[in-house]
């Protein structure tokens, strides 16, 4: 069902994205590293959940950012390992892997006990299961959060990746992120001291829908649940919510169980408020400054000398440098964007939330 709130997993469920799709089908079939990017609930998730399914070979979802929630700010190598192995442990039960032995591995006549066993094991291991079944791809969403994998900032995976990538022919990697410029500094494809400098990878860019898209998938959604809504009504629902999917879905999920318009925007609003709140709270263990900045932005303080002037007013004296870097990694993890001298908050309802 299109207004089916939850992450989707198949085709029939995705409205439009045809191109994104077969493009991330594409990489994932073909490129060692496929980059998947998009702002926050434009549908990533989604899509590489499709694409996995659909994939011909085996594929591997893991979420870097519930990896970094439940390790209490960190993802240790041995944990990263044994998600893994549990993946394939799973999937074994279901009959993909059937005679291969998970417990105690046989790679190259030595056996290595899962404990035992570093990154670079499981590594070749996948890339001798991909030998068997055509491809294995080890595919991370919220890739960014990768950065707290290990002491060193996530350089021994990356460095793990590189040896994948050049030695490795049957494995390859997908990395999803809503925190586009983080995740872009994170694999260091043009930073010289990045282990993977210079590589090539497909990059697949999820954007919001258009305005037409948006009405269109409104409407294809309310006569899949047999309502009649008003044209006017959905035009002013995509006045509000843009084309971002995941508030599109929401509205329409709540429509169809409340019958109204008003109720609807409302319920949309309320739910996008805890979720917002969340991020906003996340943002502000890295600086509470962040929260001023997008409050300053959000009341229509869009030029960097305003914004510096709410700051201080609120939060006490910040230097130039400090402010640039701040807004800087904003722009970084998706929350606002710069054009022509003014920053603007890219969510409609982030921007409508953080004004009440
Ligand atoms: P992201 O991973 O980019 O944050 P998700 O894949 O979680 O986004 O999508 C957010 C919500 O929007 C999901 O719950 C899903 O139901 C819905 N959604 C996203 N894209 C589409 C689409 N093309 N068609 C239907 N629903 C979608
Ligand atoms: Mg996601």
């Amino acid at each position: 069902m299109l207004f089916d709130p939850r992450p989707k997993s198949k085709r029939e469920e995705i409205f439009d994205r045809e191109k994104e799709l077969n493009s991330l089908l594409g990489g994932i079939e073909e490129y060692p590293i496929t980059v998947l990017i998009g702002i926050r609930r434009v549908g990533k998730s989604s899509l590489l959940r499709v694409a996995l399914n659909e994939f011909n070979g085996l594929g591997l979802y893991l979420d870097a950012r519930r990896l970094y929630a439940a390790g209490g700010g960190a993802i240790s190598p041995a944990v990263l390992v044994d998600e893994i192995r549990k993946i394939l442990l799973g999937k074994g039960r279901f009959g993909f892997l059937s005679g291969i032995k998970l417990e105690s591995v046989n790679l190259a006549g030595v056996k290595i006990a899962p404990k035992e066993m570093t990154i670079i094991d499981v590594f070749e291991l996948l890339n001798g299961l991909g030998e068997r079944f055509g491809r294995v791809v080890l595919a991370f969403d919220e890739a960014q959060y990768l950065r707290f994998y290990g002491p060193r900032g996530g350089k021994d995976l990356l460095a793990g990746i590189a040896y994948a990538y050049d030695s490795l022919p049957d494995l390859g990697f997908v990395f999803t992120g809503s925190e586009v410029g983080l995740l872009h500094d994170f694999i260091g494809i043009d930073d010289y001291s990045s282990p993977l400098f210079g590589r090539v990878y497909e990059e697949v860019e999820v954007r919001p829908f258009q305005r037409g898209v948006s009405e269109a998938f409104l409407r294809a959604g309310f006569e899949e649940v047999g309502l009649k809504v008003p044209d006017e009504e959905i035009k002013r629902a995509v006045d509000g919510l843009d084309g971002i999917p995941g508030w599109l879905v929401e509205f329409g999920f709540n429509y169809w169980k409340s019958g109204s318009f008003e109720r609807a925007m409302e319920r949309t609003v309320e739910r996008a408020r805890v979720m917002i709140r969340e991020e906003l709270l996340e943002l502000e263990k890295r600086s509470p400054r962040y929260a001023l900045i997008l409050r300053a932005i959000a009341i229509g303080l869009t030029r960097w000398r305003d914004i510096k002037d709410y700051v201080e007013a609120k939060g006490g004296p910040i230097t130039n440098a400090r402010l640039s870097a701040l807004l800087k990694n904003l722009e970084k993890m998706g929350w606002v964007r710069k054009e022509s001298g003014e920053y603007r908050i890219i969510d409609p309802l982030v921007e409508k939330i953080l004004k009440s």
